[in-house]
Formats: structure tokens, C-alpha cells, sequence
């Protein structure tokens, strides 16, 4: 599997784009909780990146199931 980059749009750091990483596109939970916290506040709009879309919610919903089978 390819080792996909995104930049995290709080920080600008390098994301690793893996089923792991449940905050992505965000480097961890505290530059995700910012993020909605400016989309709250009306500073951003919300990109469509339907291209992203579809993944980030079947993968979202199968780290969620991973960790309740543990
Ligand atoms: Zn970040």
C-alpha cells in the first residue's frame, strides 16, 4: 500500500494517511477539536474533498470496529 502523505490543514505538519490514524486528515485529536472549533466560529468553509470522503468514513468505521473486538 502506498504511503500517503496529507498535510495537516491546523498545523501544516505531515500526516501519514493510513487506517490508523483516525484523526486524519489532522495530526492528533487536539488539531481536529481546533479545526471544528474555527468551522464553528465561521472562519472556514468546508472543503469538498469527495475524494476523500467515502474512505474516511468506511475506514473511521472500521478502526472503530477493530478496537471493539479487542
Ligand atoms: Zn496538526
Amino acid at each position: 500500500m502506498a504511503d500517503v502523505k496529507v498535510k495537516c490543514p491546523t498545523c501544516q505538519k505531515d500526516v501519514r494517511w493510513t487506517s490508523d490514524n483516525i484523526y486524519r486528515p489532522f495530526c492528533s485529536e487536539r488539531c481536529r477539536l481546533i479545526d471544528l472549533g474555527e468551522w464553528a466560529s465561521g472562519n472556514r468553509y468546508i472543503p469538498e474533498d469527495a475524494e476523500y470522503d467515502d474512505a474516511t468514513a468506511d475506514e473511521i468505521e472500521r478502526a472503530r470496529n477493530n478496537k471493539e473486538g479487542n
